[in-house]
């Protein structure tokens, strides 16, 4: 049984949801092929309409800073485009329920931000419950587009399935409540050969506060899916071939890799290949359950295949990612060299502030650290003066290139340097399996530095 996921742009327009149906439609009927000794699902994992999760927040931000009638306006034009989205329903019947079902969900919107923008102030529950929605909304609208067009599809809303932690817009799945759920609901769909439609990114407490597992979490949504249901494929479907080399935004003659191993694909998207929410990999893994990425635009191509190991490329690189928005944090031991337990005080502040740090080197004195979430910096840094030297620097960028080729390779950080050429490197860090070397540089810096380095070990 496939789990197939349709990101935002996969359900940006009516001839986008057309797509997705024609995709769904040749899984189906994959699944019921007499072979198939499993012929059941797929299960269809949705995202907001493209754009609507941003539009969402921006309608938070303006019930925040007290503009009621700003953010109402943009409700009512949000719920247009998803009520012009609903037309691709081409039963009457199901798209007045779908339409009613918009009009009630908008409706409270539009009271929520009211109420919200004479507060001012959106706790991260409030903002939770608004962005929800998004996928809420398209859920429905893609399970009634499939139903009109002769699947048979039931919507499930996610927050009866998605089983979450309480930690608001970036919340943890708890797995054991969340499969016994999915299995009391979707395995009596599947039984009577009902293609579940369930949005991403979206769950709910155990006793049921709406939560979302962080922007991109659609992603991982699928993969949880996969794993509660022991899929035998997760697809993602999206805008591009699959992985390519490099994020094509910033070099434009990314090519696509064919096949990737779970360890690689995760540190790829961990390091900012936006393709893949860099926590879907984990459930997949613990599964074994190959993952696919797809292009909804173009579903002839083969995309990237993602498995427990893959056989050799041959390159030492597989493809190079980058993260920006970095600040790295240097912390000196105000002594000579660094205390016994220097270490354990140092992360410990860092633990105790919840907040998590990616990169890090050291040497006799002194610690670097990255971090992605800046939001306590300025607490966690008055906690580490009290027993070091601190420094913070903003705008820097994280360039990561990945490949299980590397190891074997005697020359290959000697290339990778001659590559990125004269550009001050703040942090330079290889991982114990080698399968990647991750390099800190000044963010002006990293738009040229990976062309050359992309250059240099993709030449066609
Ligand atoms: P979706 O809405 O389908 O989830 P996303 O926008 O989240 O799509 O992810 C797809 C985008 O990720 C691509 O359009 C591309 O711009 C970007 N991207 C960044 N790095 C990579 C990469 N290495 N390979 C492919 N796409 C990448
Ligand atoms: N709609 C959510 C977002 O934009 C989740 C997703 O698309 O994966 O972040
Ligand atoms: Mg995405």
């Amino acid at each position: 049984m496939f789990v197939l996921k349709f990101g935002g742009t996969s359900v940006a327009d009516q001839a986008a949801i057309v797509r997705l149906v024609d995709i769904v439609r040749a899984a189906r009927q994959a699944a019921v092929a007499p072979e198939n000794t499993d012929p059941r699902g797929p299960i269809v994992v949705v995202s907001a309409l493209g754009g609507a999760t941003d539009r969402l927040l921006g309608i938070a931000a303006e019930a925040g800073a007290g503009d009621a009638d700003g953010a109402r306006e943009n409700v009512r034009l949000l719920l247009e485009r998803y009520l012009l989205m609903a037309g691709v329903i081409t039963d009457d019947g199901l798209r007045e329920d779908v339409e009613r079902y918009l009009g009630v969900e908008f409706g409270a919107l539009a009271r929520v931000v009211s109420a919200l923008a004479v507060l001012k102030e959106v706790s991260p529950r409030w903002l939770d419950a608004i962005a929800a929605i998004g996928e809420l909304a398209s859920s429905r609208i893609v399970a009634a587009a499939l139903e009109s067009r002769g699947l048979a599809a039931a919507w499930v809303d996610a927050r009866t399935v998605m089983v979450t932690t309480a930690e608001h817009t970036a919340a943890a799945p708890l797995m054991p409540e969340t499969e016994a759920r999915m299995t009391a609901v979707l395995v009596p769909l599947l039984a009577v050969r009902k293609i579940p439609v369930i949005g991403g990114f979206v769950g709910a407490t155990a006793d049921g506060v709406t939560t979302t597992l962080g922007r991109g979490g659609s992603d991982y949504s699928a993969a949880i899916v996969g794993a509660c249901m022991g899929a035998s494929e997760i697809q993602i479907w999206t805008d591009v071939d699959g992985m390519l080399t490099a994020d094509p935004r910033l070099v434009p003659d990314a090519q696509l890799v064919p096949q990737l191993s779970f360890d690689e694909a995760s540190e790829l998207a961990y390091f900012g290949a936006k393709v893949l929410h860099p926590a879907t990999i984990l459930p997949a893994m613990a599964k074994n359950i190959p993952v696919r990425i797809l292009n909804s635009r173009n579903p002839e191509a083969r995309g990237t295949l993602i498995t427990a190991s893959r056989p050799s490329s041959g390159l030492p690189l597989t493809a190079v990612a980058s993260k920006r928005n970095v600040t790295v944090v240097d912390i000196s031991s105000t002594r000579m060299l660094m205390a016994h337990g220097f270490l354990h005080k140092l992360f410990g502040v860092f633990e105790h502030h919840a907040t998590s740090v990616d990169i890090v080197t050291t040497s006799e004195v002194s610690v670097s650290v990255t971090v992605d979430d800046t939001r306590r910096l300025s607490r966690i840094i008055d906690d580490l003066r009290a027993f070091a030297d601190v420094t913070r620097q903003d705008d820097m960028a994280a360039l990561c290139v990945v490949g299980e080729g590397i190891q074997g390779d005697a020359l290959f950080v000697s290339r990778l340097l001659q590559a990125i050429g004269p550009v001050p490197i703040r942090m330079l860090s290889q991982a114990a399996e080698r399968r990647n070397i991750t390099i800190v540089i000044p963010d002006s810096d990293l738009s040229g530095a990976l062309t050359r380095v992309h250059a240099e070990f993709f030449r066609p």
